[in-house]
């Protein structure tokens, strides 16, 4: 069906339903009845006939009364059948009038037509369809059939017998012809139950998912490809009511106050959690800052995008606030700590120094405080650690600058230690190592990753040590034929304060620092570290810098 059909159809429905159904049926009624009126004013024979007039004035009577009644019976309120007692009616007030006097009417018959279509098309079974619109008419030329017979005369009674034939024929063929509507229809009505039912189930599940939603404490959004929410949980938008957040968005320049994890860097709008979901990014888990002071909300966020073309993305972000100030509680108390361990342990070293230049100090005395000296120094090294990795706010300086003199000078640093563990110390650097990086910071990891190599490769052999470009990247590689890692451990191993079964087993002296170290001094540079390892066979440290410099 075409639109503009359609439109006639919709136009049509509305109508008739604005139509009461009194008013239907009374549209029905109407041609009958003004039909008769005008047969009566026109024919003024039966009138004037004594014998005809009393059946006359019945019919006419009994028409007009069927047509009051249609206006004045609520029919809404009666069985929906109940309005075929009208064109019931109307047959025999045709009946009465067509057989009124000599026989000027009988051609009145004919108008059977209009309550016969009424039954075809309204009453509901079909053999009552077909016994009525064809008894009835039968009934209206029953006198003349009755007076053919009783004559002897089979062509008027075979005349007669014509209009109840005809009107089973007009009976047949509309009811054939609105067979196929009334499947429709029938169909249509099943359709829309379904429908309805569908829709009730959709809402019920609406509501439900709705419900879920508020009932979590995590804020969820809904958001389309242009990163604007769609639809939101109740904690979402609490967060949002909190941060001032929408405005900024749909702006598209203002200031969110989103910081980085170190709460001071403002993070760049193209790196805000909404913008990096629409673009279909995946975030797991990454924490930001919303809001500065006594009201920041620290919010560990996830993001999936939508498959399928609509795009967009579900964000999910649970306040995570006391986790991350109990763990930024914990890292200044340890920070605290570990700064007042160094004067004391400066003081000692210095103490001892000034002792061991003595030439007048036993040999047994001078073994046991250059045993003290060294055990102060570790305890200085590890205060050191202890204080740069619960530090989100240690200075990273970047600057152009050539890594080659960096490497080559940690990995001499490096090299009495790794005589004295009896390990060799293989150095691989390309020519050109030029990045924007920190020299101190990198040196600080390269160390650590070195001095790592050298204690967790107790049997001694090969650590090489490798730079390379490739890729608009600078990869540092510190390999090992040491101990190596297992499977399990390597996911663990950037942990802060994790050390492997295996080293603690060892008796090699650590505290499970130095690596969660590393993995900060790449992250701030912009790059990261890996580790690929066997047990039994060693393993593969890699530092991945840009080589053009960090991008964030
Ligand atoms: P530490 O060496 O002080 O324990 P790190 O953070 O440097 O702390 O290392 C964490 C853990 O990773 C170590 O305890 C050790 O178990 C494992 N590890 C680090 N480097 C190596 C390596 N080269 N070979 C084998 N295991 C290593």
């Amino acid at each position: 069906m075409s639109a503009s059909e359609q439109a006639v159809v919709q136009r049509a429905q509305t109508y008739l339903k604005r139509l009461r159904s009194t008013s239907r049926i009374a549209l029905w009624q109407l041609p009958l009845v003004a039909a008769i009126t005008i047969v009566a004013v026109s024919a003024p024979a039966p009138w004037n006939s004594e014998s005809a007039r009393p059946l006359v004035a019945a019919g006419f009577f009994l028409v007009c009364a069927a047509g009051a009644a249609c206006l004045t019976v609520p029919w809404d309120r009666l069985p929906e059948q109940a309005a075929l007692l009208i064109p019931i009616a109307d047959l025999v007030s045709i009946g009465l009038i067509r057989n009124a006097g000599d026989g000027t009417l009988q051609g009145l018959g004919t108008l059977a037509v209009f309550p016969v279509i009424w039954i075809a098309v309204s009453m509901r079974s079909i053999l009552w369809t077909l016994v009525i619109c064809f008894l009835g008419p039968l009934l209206i030329t029953a006198p003349t059939l009755n007076d053919a017979v009783r004559r002897g005369f089979p062509a008027g009674a075979s005349y007669s017998l014509l209009l109840p034939i005809l009107m089973l024929t007009v009976a047949v063929a509309i009811r054939t012809a609105t067979a196929g509507l009334r499947i429709q229809e029938r169909m249509l009505r099943a359709q829309q139950e379904q429908l309805r039912s569908l829709l009730a189930e959709s809402q019920a599940t609406e509501r439900l998912l709705s419900t879920i939603l508020d009932a979590v404490n995590v804020g969820i959004v809904a958001i389309g490809p242009d990163a604007l929410p769609v639809r939101s949980n109740r904690r979402f938008r609490e967060v949002l009511a909190a941060s001032g957040w929408i405005p900024a968005m749909s702006e598209g320049q203002g200031q969110l106050p989103f910081l980085a994890q170190d709460r001071r860097t403002p993070v760049p709008r193209e790196r805000w959690p909404l913008i990096r979901a629409a673009a279909g990014e995946r975030i797991d888990g990454e924490v930001f800052w919303l809001g500065t002071g006594p009201d920041a909300m620290a919010l560990s966020v996830v993001a999936r995008p939508v498959e399928g073309p609509e795009g967009g993305a579900v964000v999910a972000f649970g306040d995570v606030t006391a986790l991350a100030t109990a763990v930024d509680d914990k890292a200044e108390l340890v920070r605290t700590v570990a700064h007042e361990f160094r004067s004391p342990l400066t003081a000692v070293l210095g103490n001892l120094d000034l002792v061991l230049e003595s030439e007048h100090l036993d040999p047994g005395d001078r073994l046991r405080l250059e045993v003290a000296e060294r055990s102060a120094e570790r305890l200085l090294d590890l205060a050191a650690d202890l204080v740069a990795s619960s530090s989100n706010a240690i200075p990273v300086r970047l600057g152009f600058a050539d890594l080659r003199p960096v490497l080559a000078g940690r990995a001499d640093a490096a090299r009495l230690a790794a005589v004295a563990a009896g390990v060799q110390l293989a150095v691989e650097l390309d020519d050109s190592l030029w990045a924007c990086i920190d020299p101190l910071r990198v040196g600080q990891a390269v160390d650590n990753l070195l001095s790592n190599a050298i204690k967790y490769s107790p049997d001694g052999g090969t650590i090489t040590l490798r730079a390379l470009r490739s890729d608009g990247w600078i990869a540092i590689e510190v390999r090992d034929s040491g101990m190596g890692i297992s499977e399990d451990d390597r996911d663990r191993i950037f942990e802060r304060f994790f050390r492997t079964s295996e080293a603690r087993r060892s008796d090699i002296p650590g505290v499970g620092l130095g690596l969660a170290l590393c993995s900060w001094i790449a992250e701030r540079h912009g790059g990261r570290l890996e580790v690929a390892s066997e047990p039994g066979c060693g393993s593969v440290f890699t530092l991945y810098l840009p080589a053009s410099g960090p991008t964030g």
